[in-house]
């Protein structure tokens, strides 16, 4: 590498605090007087947030995804939102709301229909206006949605996942407030607790790593090591959600600014071929992605810094500083171990989609980031042990 040279780009604003949704309506009525507001399946989890909009004039509109947006839902939520003349777009969910929210925002400003911008499958044409005014307020402790600068995509008829990307896309304001953490079910806090454990160690490995992303990413996995197992076994004491939810957003700020790697390159094809969630899917492919980079590098890139990294990481989520770069594998094959997190085959992936997913995770943006760049038989052990 010749020197330190790196960008960083986030949301405009990030507040952050138990009880910090009480500013939402303050924050959202200097944005606009009304407003789409964007959930999962049922607004219920949305019902506080609504409540602020409105006791602060702005008035709402709702609209809801099933399941993780596709093309065709956000091309009807931004219809809907045009209909009823919002002027701002409230997110308030994991991340399926916010990634729907944030393309729907981005489509407002811009017009014209999904598939001219999106990545992969689409024409992939830069946005070139200003979203409409945008704020995500994350309900899981997972996607780091509320700070990257991409949504999530499901295109059913290409039977994969791809991203609607642009800075224009970055919300003006993410209100993250652990107290929405209350109350998630144990496979949820498992599956987004390893997504958010993913986004920080994939961006730490990445050949794109910087220092300012490093230092969250060192930060954040002290928390999710300490925080994650507890939070899975019942404790939802307030300082093991302000963990859990400073791991997300730490997550998201280092996957917005240095990339990812294999784990989220084959996470997006599992997730277009079959109905896993992004969170699940990320943490069954996690431990063999770890260990083949792992064998790769010692075996054809021994000098590559990322050697180092992963000691760094095992001495972190261990505590130990004498641990060994094995330690960060073995430590996170008994997380995921322990967090009951079932293999592909659980979603109905088996041994035939081998080739076609390691053809798709080739060609995922993600992969882009990973520390080597692994061979067909390296792809396809992985894919193979993550059944
Ligand atoms: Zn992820």
């Amino acid at each position: 590498m010749k020197g330190v040279r790196f960008e960083f780009a986030t949301a405009t604003r990030i507040v952050f605090g138990p009880g910090v949704l009480a500013e939402l309506g303050e924050i959202a009525a200097g944005m606009g007087r009304r407003a789409l507001v964007v959930t999962r399946r049922t607004p219920e989890r949305a019902g506080a947030a609504r409540e602020r909009l409105e006791a602060a004039g702005v008035a709402c509109v709702a609209f809801s995804v099933t399941a993780e947006p596709t093309v065709g839902d956000v091309r009807r939520g931004a219809d809907f939102a045009r209909a009823e003349g919002a002027e701002i777009v409230v997110a308030c969910g994991g991340g399926s709301a916010i990634d729907a929210g944030k393309a729907i925002a981005a489509l407002l400003g811009n017009g014209g229909d999904p598939l001219a911008y999106l990545e992969v499958v689409g024409r992939g044409q830069p946005l070139t206006k200003p979203s409409l005014p945008f704020i995500a307020v994350p309900t899981t402790a997972g996607t780091g949605s509320e700070v990257t600068r991409n949504a999530v995509l499901a295109s059913p008829e290409h039977r994969v996942k791809a991203s609607l990307r642009s800075p224009l896309m970055l919300a003006r304001a993410a209100i993250v407030d652990p107290d929405l953490l209350l109350g998630l079910p144990s496979p949820v806090v498992a599956a987004s607790g390893l997504d958010a454990f993913a986004q920080l160690v994939e961006p730490f490995l990445s050949i794109r790593a910087n220092p300012m992303v490093d230092a969250l990413c060192r930060e954040g996995l002290v928390r999710s090591a300490r925080s994650l197992r507890r939070a899975f076994e019942g404790d939802s004491s307030e300082p093991v959600r302000v963990d859990l939810a400073l791991a997300s957003l730490f997550g998201g700020l280092a996957l917005a600014n240095a990339g990812l790697g294999a784990v989220h390159g084959f996470a997006a094809p599992v997730g277009g071929m079959f109905d896993a969630p992004h969170g699940a899917a990320c943490a069954a492919l996690l431990p063999a992605v770890l260990r083949v980079n792992l064998e790769a590098l010692s075996r054809r890139r021994p000098e590559s810094p990322a050697l180092a990294r992963y000691r760094e990481i095992a001495a972190i989520v261990t505590r130990r500083p004498d641990a060994v770069a094995e330690d960060a594998v073995a430590w996170t094959e008994s997380l995921v171990r322990a967090l009951a997190i079932p293999g592909l085959s659980r979603w109905g992936a088996g041994e035939g989609d081998v080739p076609a997913l390691v053809a798709k995770a080739r060609a995922a943006s993600s992969m882009k980031g990973n520390p080597i760049e692994l061979e067909e038989s390296e792809l396809a052990e992985i894919a193979r042990a993550s059944l």
